[in-house]
């Protein structure tokens, strides 16, 4: 929830009425009022210096379905780097007690939980066959609603397949304050790549933002190489710099096609510590 600041108040025509009021009063009680009211608003306002409103550059790392027994064991890693990262889950309703109590532990070690649909449906696609208000009822309000019996509500969303519209992102931006999309490759020579970069003044009211596929399996992968040149340039622009995966495991490990190293998620993450890149969550952004 975003707070209102000191300068927002004052514009509040209600207030200017207690002003007016307080006026009409007597002198010593009315400096003893305004002494309570200004007491009252440096505590409101005190009590709210975790607006979200954020002035550092970082790295809006995301994780994708239903990995979460192998998410939860990084736990003390993102810790170790101070790192909050976000996990997009499909299939809410069908998750076991011990998937669900992974989910807790994540998102009480700060990270965020968002939505990825009920069923993983491509939204684009969705709407095109059937109609936008028929994939609402088949796929984000019982997810949502699930999320919340879970103890989940949600905040976010991340396309399945990064299927999407204008309409489908301008429907969906009713029900999340931001969305995830992706398909952009961080060695991109074309202009496309600059959609994962935003400037940190501008990530507000962004809606949709779209993220770098990372899936790199060493710590000298190229793609490690790359995402590291990317952090000097968000620190050099006051950027943010959206990416995403999916599992996090050992190499020779099973599990899913897309996934990300530890070794390789520990490289980044003491990069970016080094170079003081913040890893932010989707509940952190403004
Ligand atoms: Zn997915």
């Amino acid at each position: 929830m975003r707070h209102l600041n000191i300068m927002e108040l004052s514009f509040y025509p209600y207030h200017l009425n207690i002003f007016s009021e307080l006026k009409n009063m007597g002198k010593g009680r009315y400096r003893n009022l305004r002494t309570v009211f200004i007491l009252f608003i440096i505590i409101i306002t005190g009590g709210c210096k975790n607006t979200g409103k954020i002035t550092e550059p970082g790295v809006i790392l995301t994780f994708d379905d239903r990995n979460m027994l192998n998410w939860e064991k990084q736990i003390p890693l993102f810790a170790k780097y101070n790192a909050h990262v976000t996990f997009f889950v499909d299939r809410f309703d069908e998750l076991t007690p011990e998937q669900l109590q992974a989910l807790k532990r994540l998102k009480e070690a700060g990270h965020t939980i968002g939505c990825h649909g009920l069923r993983h449906r491509k939204a684009a696609e969705f709407c095109e066959k059937f109609s936008v208000e028929d994939y609402i009822v088949a796929e984000i309000e019982p997810a949502i609603k699930v999320m919340e019996e879970k103890g989940f509500p949600p905040m976010c969303f991340a396309y399945p397949n990064s299927n999407h519209s204008a309409l489908t992102d301008s429907v969906l931006l009713n029900y999340f304050r931001y969305l995830r999309s992706g398909g952009i490759r961080i060695d991109d020579s074309s202009s496309n790549k600059e959609k994962a970069f935003v400037p940190v003044n501008d990530i507000r009211g962004k809606g949709r933002l779209d993220g770098v596929s990372f899936h790199p399996k060493s710590k000298n992968d190229d793609l490690v190489l790359q995402v590291k040149d990317a952090i000097k340039r968000l620190k050099e622009n006051n950027e943010l710099l959206v990416l995403y995966a999916h599992d996090i495991r050992n190499l020779g490990e099973e599990g899913p096609k897309n996934y990300i190293t530890v070794e390789a998620l520990d490289e980044i993450l003491s990069y970016a510590h080094k170079y003081q890149i913040k890893f932010y969550s989707y509940e952190e952004l403004p």
